[in-house]
């Protein structure tokens, strides 16, 4: 768990948590879950609401890692893309994958609204092409209308740049029902009401060791023994050793996010969020007092960049150049899980033993979405997060796997780079025939 991260602007805006002391002794419940992200959070809320004794164990504070210092982006899907999941497992299995994305999207929603509505920033997502595409634009909103019942809207090049002024985009594809959260407010309203559920939840105390005990399991903490019936790994990236099954089929991929100061600009005149469709493309809103919040890159490297302020606002003025020269008041890293098909990892290992992780980078959705699935299937013996057997843990490769994302990324990079160009040259090509 070497990945060290500074303040986020989530931080500075969240009120701090008090923490119960650390178990000692023998501690009793139906459930442990290791890992109190999102994943492990929703899953013991879910397990608690289905009249389960539960117990989450967190190794730092609740929603350090990725779930409290994301983008906040919150909307159907996953991070591997429609068309990639069609061609893996069909269109109708695909389809009822997307309806439990879904589901988790509205879980969310329906949560925030109950804990804390301010915790809802603003409302709407919009994706931006970056080549001028507008059959392409079209095609997709009627697919995802036709296959998926998403209504997106569809905007023009002109509609676009009248909301986001820069050259770099054309058309664009907004979906007004995603949303956009304070995601570490999110994640500590929704572990505090577990709290007061009854799950007893302890920060500062990993999950050292987990081993069989007749029909149930010993989970070894420092100075305690939780002694469950079932255990939930929930642990991202960030332990690959305490699951070896699920620990081994995931990467640790790390992507950076920076705040700038408050700003007066005229650059960006909406509140909704915004992504671009590159393979790897930036992401970014405005949040509270006109700061542009600025998410993007990846890296394999488990350490944050030198000069991460400065890369993150090179890629800032690379699409909006007028921002002149903004501060950047916070910068960070935040580590994901991928799983090499960029699906999440849902189920029950051959030891008996539960998981959910590799969330990637969609992970508001499918970790609630994954809370709900496995707390049904313990509590009520529901078998629908069988869904995802066909995407069961495989060996992701160790450190070739890494080093594959990486060149992947890269390569990513490339190919987007040869798109926007084709696209210009096309361009001025049909200029120089107008001429
Ligand atoms: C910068 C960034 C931007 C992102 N933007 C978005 C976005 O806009 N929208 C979106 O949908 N998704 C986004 N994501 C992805 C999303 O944040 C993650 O997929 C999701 O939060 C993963 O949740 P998790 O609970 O699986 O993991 P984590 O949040 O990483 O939680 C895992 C927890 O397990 C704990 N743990 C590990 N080992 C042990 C142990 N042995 N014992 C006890 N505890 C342990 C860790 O301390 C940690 O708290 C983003 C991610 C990053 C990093």
């Amino acid at each position: 768990m070497g990945f060290k991260s500074s303040q986020t602007w989530y931080e500075a805006m969240a009120p701090a948590r008090d923490a119960a002391p650390p178990p000692r002794g023998v501690v009793a419940a139906d459930a442990c879950i290791i890992g109190g992200g999102l994943a492990g959070i929703t899953t013991a809320r879910e397990l608690q609401r289905r009249g389960r004794i539960v117990v989450l164990l967190e190794a730092k504070t609740l929603a350090w890692s990725a779930s409290g210092r994301n983008g906040g982006f919150v909307g159907n899907g996953f991070a591997a893309g429609i068309e990639e999941i069609i061609e893996r497992v069909g269109l109708k299995n695909a389809q009822a994958l997307y309806r439990l994305s879904a589901h988790g999207t509205e879980y969310v929603r329906r949560e925030v609204t109950r804990l804390d509505a301010s915790i809802r920033m603003s409302d709407g997502i919009i994706v931006a092409q970056r080549v001028n595409d507008p059959a392409g634009a079209r095609r997709r909103q009627e697919m995802m209308l036709r296959d998926f019942g998403e209504g997106l809207d569809v905007l023009s090049a002109e509609q676009t740049r009248a909301l986001l002024v820069t050259e770099r985009y054309f058309q664009s594809l907004r979906n007004p029902k995603s949303f956009l959260i304070h995601p570490l407010r999110y994640a500590r309203a929704l572990a505090d009401d577990a709290e007061h559920g009854g799950v007893n939840i302890f920060e500062n105390t990993p999950a050292l060791s987990v081993s069989r005990k007749g029909s149930s399991f010993v989970v070894r903490t420092a100075h305690a023994e939780v002694h469950a019936q079932h255990v939930v790994h929930c642990v991202s990236a960030l332990d690959r050793r305490i699951h070896a099954p699920t620990g081994r089929a995931v990467l640790p991929v790390a992507t950076y996010v920076a705040v700038t100061e408050p700003l007066t600009q005229d650059a960006i005149r909406t509140r909704s969020g915004i992504g671009d469709m590159r393979r790897a493309g930036d992401y970014y809103r405005l949040v509270t007092d006109n700061r542009l919040l600025w998410g993007g890159r990846i890296t394999t490297r488990i350490s944050e960049p030198l000069r991460l302020a400065q890369m993150m606002k090179h890629d800032m003025l690379a699409v909006f150049p007028q921002l002149g020269n903004p501060r950047i008041d916070y910068a960070w890293g935040g580590l994901m899980a991928y799983a090499l098909h960029k699906m999440p990892l849902i189920g029950r290992a051959r030891d008996g033993q539960w998981f959910a992780t590799a969330f990637g980078g969609h992970g508001l959705n499918t970790t609630a979405m994954a809370g709900i699935l496995l707390a049904r299937a313990i509590a009520d013996k529901d078998d629908e997060y069988r869904r995802f057997a066909a995407f069961a843990p495989r060996w992701a490769g160790g450190p070739f796997g890494r080093i594959g994302v990486q060149a992947s990324y890269w390569h990513m990079q490339l190919r987007d780079r040869l798109d926007e160009r084709a696209d210009r040259q096309s361009r001025d090509g049909e200029d120089d025939e107008r001429e």
